[in-house]
């Protein structure tokens, strides 16, 4: 069917270049390729025909259908354009597509054209923009190939070597700096600006003037999702300047978040502070909490719960929504803060003894006559602690920079003798 079998088919040479049986199987296969592959790699030193044999014999054997013909009728039999052909794969190619790329890091063949720089701009996104998703739109101006000399710079889409550089891009210039010393300067060429070619004064495309490249203003999308974070990365691929014959560079957006009033994040989670009355916090609270998306959220003490302050209480599923899978919340924590009234708040006997009678009795460290026979008359002052701690600081870095003054004295002076 594929051809006339009156020639003996070659069809053991693949698995003799392995190393291989002809019954081994696809495990033993890729070991064998894998062991020699790397021996023989041309990073490494080794043979790059052999390595070239080996990704082909690899090729076909690794492939059930093209091993099938192989087996069956051979080499020429793939080389006829039975299925689809060995040789359109590079071996760099399957080696990396195996084993994860070449050795020594940037020598991957086949992505030869340069590649553009990427640009990174900063987004500022509120906390509503992260928990509800939306989409900003930005406008950008940047160099796009020119549409009407599809980026030749010229009419005629021709361009000549530069004269100046013999089409390197780069200018040597000498000059004597001594007797019988020449130095040697590399620089851009800036007859052709390094691009190492010219377009005549008249051939010059009108629209970009040569320059092959015209900045364009451009309105970008950008579609900020549900639950991403602060510093994520938005990639918009291809979108930086243009260039001709270079692969365009990447528009990279990191996220920054805005700092809430009201609701703080991490991760999953919000926090949110609420600060409660006494009475609020002893004979129970209900108040509406407004969410990120404008929902009114109904919070309310069980009946006969006390609050104490600095508590936290959680609510499941009002939370960030997760970023990919946004119907998976995380939680809502409250925490509540209580408000004592002022000073005077209870100035009659009668009331406060109402309140005793109401609260839980005093403190078990109460002391009993006998005890209070003994102790000794004070009085509290009011201070604001934070102040008080400044200022004790300040007075102590104050005495610590006399005393060096002081221990400098003396040796200023031997100094002077
Ligand atoms: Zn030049
Ligand atoms: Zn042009």
């Amino acid at each position: 069917m594929f051809r006339r079998a009156a020639k003996k088919t070659n069809n053991t040479e693949y698995y003799e270049i392995l190393g291989v049986s002809n019954n081994s199987s696809q495990d033993e296969l890729k070991k064998a390729y894998k062991k020699a592959a790397i021996k023989n790699h041309p990073d490494k030193g080794g043979d790059p025909e052999k390595f070239k044999e080996l990704a082909q014999a690899y090729d076909v054997l690794s492939d059930p259908e093209k091993r099938e013909i192989y087996d069956q009728y051979g080499e020429d039999a793939l080389k006829d354009g039975v299925g689809p052909g060995s040789s359109s794969h590079s071996p760099f190619d399957i080696f990396e597509h195996l084993f994860g790329g070449g050795f020594g890091g940037g020598s991957s063949r086949g992505r030869r054209q340069k590649r553009g720089e990427d640009v990174v701009h900063s987004l500022k996104v509120s906390l509503e923009d992260l928990y509800n998703g939306t989409s900003k739109k930005l406008s950008l101006s940047k160099n796009t190939l020119c549409l009407k000399c599809k980026g030749k710079g010229s009419k005629s889409g021709a361009s000549g070597t530069c004269y100046g550089c013999q089409g390197s891009g780069m200018k040597i210039t000498t000059r004597q700096i001594g007797l019988g010393m020449i130095q040697q300067m590399q620089h851009v060429c800036p007859e052709c600006r390094g691009s190492g070619e010219v377009i005549s004064q008249r051939d010059r495309c009108m629209h970009c003037k040569g320059n092959k490249v015209t900045q364009e203003k451009k309105v970008l999308e950008v579609h900020v999702e549900k639950g991403m974070q602060h510093g994520q990365k938005i990639v918009l691929e291809g979108e930086a300047d243009e260039a001709p014959d270079m692969v365009t560079g990447d528009i990279i957006f990191v996220l920054q978040q805005k700092e809430h009033p009201k609701f703080k994040r991490n991760y999953d989670d919000l926090y949110v502070d609420h600060t409660l009355s006494l009475t609020e916090a002893l004979c129970g609270v209900q108040f509406a909490l407004t969410h990120l998306d404008g929902r009114q959220l109904l919070i309310k003490s069980i009946p006969g719960e006390v609050i104490k302050p600095g508590q936290h209480k959680a609510i499941n599923d009002e939370g960030m929504p997760q970023y990919q899978r946004p119907f998976m919340k995380g939680r809502l924590y409250i925490q509540f803060n209580v408000e004592f009234p002022d000073s005077g708040f209870l100035s009659r006997l009668d009331q406060c003894r109402t309140i005793e009678a109401i609260l839980p009795g005093k403190a078990s460290n109460q002391i009993t006559p006998m005890e209070l026979e003994e102790c000794e008359e004070t009085t509290l002052h009011d201070v604001n602690i934070e102040e008080e701690m400044r200022r004790k600081q300040q007075e102590r870095q104050q005495e610590a920079y006399d005393e060096d003054d002081d221990s400098s004295g003396p040796r200023v002076q031997c100094a002077q003798q």
